[in-house]
């Protein structure tokens, strides 16, 4: 084969695959040229999740008619003159590909008009190629009316993905957007209904609320201004107080000057400022937006413009770190101090303790783990070298797993239970406890045909963000044979009229969208997304550290215990009971040799 130089159209087939993936990049293209053209109006609307149509229209300064043809050719852009001009880009596009990709695969109306001119133009491409062009009535502004996506690309229209779904991908970038841009008023559309609309006020609290909701938008911790007011790398934004968290990391959104980026390390940053303060496998919110001289980032990483590189990537790490944690602390000490009791992995505190303990005593107290195995995340040594007692003595009818019969001293801490055994004395963590006890119990009601539900007194309304509304749509059936009778009621709107008995109100928003964001990417083996879900209910509802028991409460959760089939660990695999036996008090007092 000869080589010979590519046809434009063919090359600009081949960028635009890496500029346009799914609908969700061309509406960012387009809100991004919206957003550089000074818009103060953004409105997105799309249809068959954004394969049939995507619409965006913006009140920004136009294209000049003399230009109109140019914007959509390969290269051409007015942001960028210079090579030198790329080192201080403050312009979100610089690259002049996207209107050219998304014309070479698709059917484009571009209709437009300039500040400048007296009436608007209207262009049409087919696969790039001009179809028509007239000139037509058009208020200022922009409007990009792209049609049958990868129409001529069926590789990529095949591997599109259900309408859902790519709504979901639009709709997260789209509320990114509207929170980093709150002077900017957004509606989204999605087939006729309208999903999002923000007022453009210039609030960003107003914009959180919009979005996430009021439950979590108005909980949301604002990092203080004057926090990074005298660096070159200032930190903006909000994050989640340590009582609220998510099963994933889809919360953590970061802006660099103005841009959406996935950038795994200060993902991390961010992570690490709540260390401690969250419960095992739980993540941060947090909407956070840094500012710096723009020389000191490269933003010309990939055409999608969605990584960059600092130059002094340790600074901005440190920056949003410390702006995260001193925010967070600073709100919540107290709070923060229950949680890290209650929830951190155990070894973490408990490893301090013992290592203290060890130090302190000439032989070391061992304590006997549950012989269920409990998984410990970090490495903390083993108590002693002493080989473990053997499990205390269990009642003859009982399975392997059950306790001896346990008499209550007490509460500690209003977290640990105390009881006295056959075998010593036992400490049992009074949260961990009662979530083995309510697990077990709604998941055999759930296998018998159901859990049942009581009807809320008036029924409440939940607001979830959109991506997670969506699929807990789906998933009302499934809930309601978790006892939970949920329906919709608008856009990203539940009602929940019952729930399982003892959920009561407690806390159904931060429930639901736990439910919605912690399943929603896993396959849905059947059995296995419900008893994600009962844990999950179970978690809710469980007595938390901090809850005063009486004695008879007490008493009830270890018979409650003592019946179920694993009770020496919680549904999350930690464990619910420690052991000392006599004879280790015993020799801690000096009376064994
Ligand atoms: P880039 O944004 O990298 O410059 P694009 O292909 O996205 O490249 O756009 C090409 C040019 O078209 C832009 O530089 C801009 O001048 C013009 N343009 C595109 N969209 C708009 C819009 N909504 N309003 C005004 N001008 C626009
Ligand atoms: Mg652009």
């Amino acid at each position: 084969m000869t080589i010979r130089l590519l046809p434009e159209s063919v090359a600009a087939r081949i960028a635009a695959g890496e500029v346009v993936e799914r609908p969700a990049s061309v509406v960012k293209e387009l809100v991004e040229n919206s957003l550089d053209a000074g818009a103060t109006r953004i409105d997105v609307a799309t249809r068959g999740g954004g394969r049939d149509l995507i619409q965006v229209r913006d009140n920004g300064m136009g294209i000049p008619p003399a230009e109109l043809e140019l914007a959509f050719r390969r290269h051409a852009t007015s942001k960028l003159e210079t090579a030198a001009d790329l080192e201080h880009i403050l312009t979100l596009g610089f690259r002049g590909e996207a209107l050219a990709s998304i014309a070479s695969v698709s059917r484009v109306t571009c209709t437009t008009r300039h500040t400048d001119a007296e009436v608007g133009l209207r262009l049409r491409l087919e696969g790039g190629e001009i179809v028509a062009r007239t000139p037509v009535g058009h208020p200022p502004g922009t409007e990009l009316l792209i049609e049958d996506l990868f129409y001529n690309v069926p590789a990529r229209r095949k591997f599109l993905r259900s309408e859902r779904t790519e709504r979901h991908h639009t709709d997260a970038f789209l509320t990114r957007y509207a929170i980093a841009y709150p002077h900017i008023a957004f509606t989204v559309m999605h087939d006729d209904t309208e999903i999002l609309r923000t007022t453009g006020a210039g609030a960003t609290r107003e914009a959180l609320i919009q979005v996430y909701g009021m439950d979590l938008g108005s909980h949301l911790l604002e990092i203080p201004p004057e926090l990074t007011q005298e660096q070159s790398v200032q930190v903006r934004g909000f994050v989640g107080p340590t009582s609220a968290h998510r099963a994933d990391r889809g919360y953590i959104t970061i802006f660099i000057n103005g841009r959406w980026v996935q950038d795994l390390r200060l993902t991390y940053a961010i992570i690490q400022a709540y260390h401690t303060l969250l419960p095992v496998k739980r993540f941060p919110i947090a909407f956070v937006s840094v500012v710096l001289p723009p020389e000191e980032v490269d933003v010309n990483v990939h055409p999608a413009k969605t990584e960059v590189r600092f130059r002094d990537a340790d600074a901005v790490f440190r920056a949003v770190q410390r702006a995260t944690r001193m925010t967070v602390t600073d709100a919540a000490p107290v709070a923060a101090a229950w949680q890290v009791a209650v929830s951190a992995p155990p070894p973490v505190d408990a490893g301090e303790t013992r290592a203290r303990l060890a130090a302190l005593t000439p032989t070391p107290i061992q304590i006997s783990l549950p012989s269920t195995p409990a998984t410990f995340p970090d490495e903390a040594p083993p108590l002693t070298a002493t080989p473990q007692q053997p499990a205390p003595p269990t009642r003859p009818s009982a399975s392997p797993a059950t306790l001896p019969p346990l008499r209550v001293i007490g509460q500690a801490s209003t977290m640990f239970i105390i009881a006295e055994g056959p075998d010593g004395l036992y400490l049992i963590d009074q949260h961990a406890a009662h979530e083995r006890v309510l697990y077990e119990q709604m998941l055999a009601q759930w296998t018998q045909g159901g859990i049942p539900s009581q009807p809320l007194l008036e029924p409440q309304a939940v607001t979830l963000p959109l991506d997670e509304a969506a699929w807990l749509e789906e998933q009302l059936p499934r809930l309601a044979t978790l006892g939970l009778e949920v329906e919709p009621f608008g856009p990203g709107v539940f009602l929940v009229r019952a729930t399982p008995a003892a959920l009561k109100t407690l806390a159904l928003g931060d429930l639901l969208s736990d439910i919605a964001c912690g399943a929603q990417d896993r396959t849905p083996l059947d059995i296995a997304l419900e008893e994600a879900m009962i844990r999950r209910i179970c978690k809710r509802i469980a007595v938390k550290a901090g809850q005063a028991l009486s004695h008879e409460e007490m008493t009830q959760l270890i018979q409650h215990l003592e019946r179920t089939q694993n009770p020496r660990t919680c549904p999350h695999g930690r464990p619910t009971i420690l052991q000392i036996s006599v004879e280790q008090l015993a020799r801690q007092f000096g009376r064994l040799g």
